[in-house]
């Protein structure tokens, strides 16, 4: 069976963007790999954070993770810091990692570039990642474009460190990547990148009235002026996007005859999608409810997953030591 793992930043509430770009793949993939599916709160102690935002939204993205569908019983979805192996494994993959490797990273050059001072921790993040793959020494990780860097960096760490301590055959598998389906979702003022900071989102867990008051005045194809401006709905990346991610097939060919022949306004178009992203998003919305009133069931579903997640990790970790010359506590 393959054996997939993909981690996501502590950012708080999902938004739509995180849904439809990986966490509904995910969703997907519990039923068809062994998956292992990550909190990477590590990751996110490599730039300045305030240590209570940080459980807040630990929290609230755990909360996201199991009310958008990831099954405790048939994945694995925990806490980075809840299994330290990660760090463990990540100092082994530092020794080696060729610096010129990091420095190269597109992610470190625009991540330093904001920094006043920049810690180790951001230039030797993708060495983490490297670790988070492969002690489940997963063959598989789901990963969107932007993601296809620092894969290879994996690729590089499994093959340098198999070459100095497993050279017959190699313990750590080259972690190949799958593409998630759904490409990266347009921002909602039509910026390439759906993304929190530049406040361009919607949350998965908004109710329908907020939903539709960002919905509403969303950038659509500028040449649509008035109703009966005929429209391209390629030239309308947003909310095309979004209907082909929520509406049914026969909806996305109706959106696209009634746009080219000016037969319904934006509004009209508009209010389609938001009553088929308000039937898929409610019960997200009420499975959350009952989880934030209710966070020893959280609590229970992380701790859960951690002790399998650690189960795995120790074994790799045990494998990987002996093989190293390194003592076993
Ligand atoms: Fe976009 Fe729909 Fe307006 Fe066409 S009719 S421009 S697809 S919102």
């Amino acid at each position: 069976m393959t054996r997939i793992f993909s981690g996501i930043q502590p950012s708080g509430e999902l938004h739509i963007g995180n849904y439809l770009g990986a966490v509904k793949n995910w969703v997907a993939l519990q039923d068809e790999a062994e998956a292992f599916f990550c909190v990477v709160n590590y990751h996110a102690i490599t730039v300045a954070y305030a240590p209570d935002e940080l459980r807040r939204r630990t929290y609230e993205m755990s909360v996201g993770l199991l009310a958008a569908g990831i099954d405790p019983a048939k994945c694995s979805l925990f806490v980075q810091s809840q299994v330290p192996e990660h760090a463990e494994l990540a100092w082994i993959f530092n020794t080696v990692t060729p610096l010129g490797e990091l420095e190269r990273q597109t992610q470190f050059k625009e991540k330093s570039a904001r920094q006043e001072q920049i810690m180790a921790g951001l230039l030797n993040y993708p060495v983490l990642q490297a670790a988070d793959i492969l002690l489940y020494r997963a063959d598989t990780v789901p990963v969107g474009e932007d993601q296809i860097q620092h894969l290879e960096l994996s690729r590089v760490v499994a093959r340098n460190w198999n070459a100095r301590f497993s050279p017959d055959a190699p313990f750590f598998p080259e972690p190949k990547p799958r593409l998630t389906p759904t490409r990266r979702i347009v921002g909602l003022d039509g910026q390439a990148k759906m993304s929190k900071s530049m406040g361009n989102t919607i949350g998965l867990l908004e109710e329908p009235a907020a939903m539709w008051d960002k919905l509403r005045p969303a950038v659509t194809d500028p040449a649509r002026q008035r109703k009966t401006d005929a429209g391209n709905p390629e030239q309308c990346a947003t909310i095309f996007q979004l209907h082909k991610a929520f509406s049914a097939e026969a909806t996305v060919a109706e959106v696209e005859s009634n746009c080219r022949g000016a037969q319904w306004g934006c509004i009209d178009c508009k209010k389609v999608l938001h009553a088929n992203m308000v039937a898929e998003l409610t019960p997200i919305r009420e499975r959350a409810a009952v989880l934030m009133a209710s966070p020893a069931l959280v609590a229970d579903a992380l701790d859960h997953g951690a002790a399998k997640a650690r189960a795995v990790a120790q074994e790799t970790m045990t494998e990987t030591k002996e093989k190293m010359g390194l003592p076993l506590a």
